[in-house]
């Protein structure tokens, strides 16, 4: 059932009908849908049911049609899975970008800047320590690289 359906439907359901064919034979015809959808659920069951115990078998071309199916799934799945990736790269990205900002001037800088490109202004360390052994540490680090102590 579309969207417009059911709102029709919803609209048919609020307004009474007072004797009125047309909207009594509307709404029996919405009632046959809810009806038809019911059914079809039992069969969709049903045909899992059938296709587990032995269906896969007895029905090849089925099989190899749910197979075609469970491909283009897959296909999908995998380009959400990229597309999420590349969405948490660019908030990475954007992450990144936002802590070589400089306080002064709002200008963004290169990695390796130890000054603004601006204006000059001295930009924060991006250098991280052990507060343990005093190992410096790659950004992204969550242990110590040299005695495991956990990084702030
Ligand atoms: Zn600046
Ligand atoms: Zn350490």
């Amino acid at each position: 059932m579309g969207f417009l359906d059911g709102i029709v439907k919803g609209l048919a359901e609020i307004v009474p009908d007072q004797g009125n064919p047309e909207l009594k034979a509307y709404k029996a015809k919405n009632e046959l849908d809810d009806i038809a959808a019911k059914e079809n659920a039992i069969f969709a069951r049903l045909g899992r049911q059938v296709y587990a115990d032995g269906g896969a078998e007895a029905y090849p071309a089925v099989k190899t049609e749910l197979e075609a199916v469970a491909a283009l799934r897959k296909d999908v799945e995998n380009r959400i899975r990229v597309a999420q990736e590349e969405t948490d790269a660019k908030k990475a990205a954007e992450q990144a970008a936002e802590a070589r900002r400089c306080s002064q001037c709002g200008a963004v800088n290169p990695e390796s800047a130890a000054f603004c490109q601006s204006c000059g202004n001295r930009l924060a360390s991006p250098k991280r320590f052990c507060s343990q052994c005093g190992a410096e540490q790659p950004a992204d680090s969550r242990f110590c690289n040299e005695c495991g102590t956990r990084i702030e």
